[in-house]
């Protein structure tokens, strides 16, 4: 089941992760899906919310891990690019391993198995790149190639594990799960500071928020 945030967005709740939905200006987008055994859930939320599967444009990624590239197998054969932040891309192509010697790349060597390249186009994504009404935020540190999307004119960010909302709040993505904390407390910090207002705000983990999104991370920033 979808739960619908506005109009044109619905959060996919995938039990410990999520998935966003967007109608961009009757551009079907897909961003993140879950894990490899989630990919029925993801079909079925596309005909909750009023879609069928071939109604869908485009995927995009927040980063390259198990828990957001790991539905991408029910995808496959339908001719949809993905999109991914230009670091991440080599990973989701299966171009190149995740780095044994950063703690969090050697867990993603581990789980590799379990993740398929997919057939899809992966298009890479630069900071300031645009797809639809998104624009993409390079915000490394839970990733090397960790993105955050915005898109002014449906008041949304996707922030994927920049951060994640834990009893009400953002936090920084934690360390056993991130390549490198500082640059994930930078990453906040610039994005904040870059990315213009938004009202919802859908992190990776936790409950998405429906309204101040930017206002909450410019709040979390100003603590770090
Ligand atoms: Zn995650």
């Amino acid at each position: 089941m979808v739960t619908a945030l506005a109009d044109d967005i619905w959060w996919y709740d995938l039990t410990g992760v999520n998935a966003t939905l967007v109608d961009d200006d009757g551009a079907l987008t897909l961003v993140d899906t879950g894990l490899p055994w989630h990919g029925n859930e993801l079909i079925a939320g596309l005909s909750n919310a009023g879609y069928e599967l071939r109604d869908l444009d485009r995927i995009l990624l927040t980063h390259f891990d198990l828990d957001h590239v790991g539905g991408l197998t029910a995808f496959d054969g339908i001719d949809v690019p993905i999109y991914v932040g230009k670091r991440d891309a080599p990973l989701v192509t299966g171009e190149r391993s995740p780095p044994l010697g950063n703690h969090k790349g050697a867990f993603q060597r581990l789980v590799s198995p379990f993740v398929d390249a997919p057939d899809n186009d992966v298009v890479p994504l630069a900071d300031g790149d645009t797809v639809g009404s998104f624009t993409t935020y390079h915000t490394p540190g839970h990733t090397p190639g960790h993105v955050c999307y915005v898109s002014e004119s449906l008041s949304l960010g996707l922030l994927g594990d920049l951060v994640r909302e834990d009893s009400g709040r953002f936090e920084p993505s934690p360390w056993l799960l991130s390549y490198d904390t500082d640059a994930v407390t930078r990453s906040i910090s610039e994005f904040a500071e870059r990315a213009p207002d938004f009202d919802i705000a859908v992190p990776g983990h936790g409950v998405p928020f429906e309204k101040n999104g930017s206002e909450r991370l410019a709040r979390l920033a100003a603590t770090l």
